[in-house]
């Protein structure tokens, strides 16, 4: 196992509130999986839903309020800035906004130089070179074409691949990708995903892949892990979650997906459309009882357990 997350928690103060009393966002409200090496996992949600915290904190980008991360068996959880400096090589962040990732005035090459330089990884230019030709080889740019134009000169699915090359240039383990293809053009997104998949299989990465479109999934991930509110409330192989969902919610997300053939069409078609909770105060019990066409009395007095149904991990009462 590579990544073991146990009852991670993420709270964000924002105010003081009558009498004094701290208010806090729960942006991730104690969440738990394990991440197996050279797998990848998709983690889906609407926005609010605590997806993009998750990720930053494990990637300790943010400082954990409670809980436990465990990388190959050693906890980094509570490590200082100066111990966390082998974890910073071990692991990478892909951010959604392309266009805005890059110094304009610096060349492709001297952008994925950087990460060579800061790290120490050789003195030797031949070296950084051969490795800098090697990863645009990876994400399919001809280094001869490619190394010395700016970013200003490249499409959006063009930079979006540097942005894959500068987070694989060090051989991470774990790879984030945060909405990756979401602000590039509907005809790249399969391409640029389907090229990390391959990138993930080649080089055996462990990847998380942050996504509100359930539906680019299929695409990429070995299992799917579904969030609310910041709780994860349904992981399963990808197969079995598109094929058989079990939580309401998921079901509500599969709903939205656009599918040509009528008979597909809101397969679920008991679950209402809604708005998520406010984080800083969740409803009680279960945090989509308002949302809930099942809803029942303990659905709105108490937080259901996360269980395990046929191989889906799944919180809900439902099958409590
Ligand atoms: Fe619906 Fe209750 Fe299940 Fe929550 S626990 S999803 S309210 S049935």
């Amino acid at each position: 196992m590579l990544l073991d997350v146990r009852e991670l928690k993420k709270w964000f103060e924002v105010k003081k509130g009558l009498f004094g009393r701290k208010q806090y966002v729960k942006a991730v409200d104690g969440v738990s999986f394990q991440l197996d090496k050279g797998e990848a996992i998709s983690i889906v949600g609407e926005s609010g839903s605590g997806k993009t915290t998750l990720g930053k904190t494990i990637l300790r980008l943010y400082e954990p309020t409670d809980g436990r991360i465990y990388f190959e068996g050693r906890d980094i959880t509570r490590l200082k800035r100066n111990d966390l400096r082998w974890y910073r090589k071990e692991t990478s962040l892909i951010q959604q906004d392309p266009f805005g990732a890059f110094a304009s005035h610096f060349s492709i090459y001297r952008i994925l130089k950087e990460p060579l330089i800061v790290n120490k990884v050789t003195k030797e230019e031949e070296e950084r070179r051969e490795r800098i030709y090697n990863v645009l080889r990876d994400v399919k740019l001809d280094p001869e074409e490619f190394a010395f134009k700016y970013p200003h000169m490249l499409s959006g699915g063009q930079l979006q691949r540097i942005a894959i090359a500068r987070a694989l240039i060090l051989k991470p383990k774990l790879v984030i990708a945060d909405e990756p293809v979401s602000m590039l053009d509907a005809s790249v997104r399969v391409d640029i995903l389907t090229l990390m998949r391959e990138l993930q299989k080649k080089h055996e990465i462990s990847f998380m892949y942050i996504t509100h479109d359930i539906a680019t999934t299929r695409y990429f991930s070995d299992r799917i892990a579904i969030m609310y509110a910041g709780h994860m409330v349904e992981m399963a192989s990808t197969t079995s979650l598109l094929k058989e969902p079990l939580h309401p919610y998921t079901k509500a997300l599969l709903n939205a997906i656009p599918d040509p053939d009528p008979e597909n069409r809101r397969r679920y078609r008991d679950v209402p459309p809604g708005e998520p909770p406010s984080l800083i105060d969740p409803p009680k019990g279960c945090r989509f009882h308002p949302r809930c066409p099942y809803a029942k009395d303990i659905c709105r007095e108490k937080e259901p357990p996360s269980i395990d149904v046929n191989g889906h991990m799944v919180k809900c009462w439902l099958y409590g």
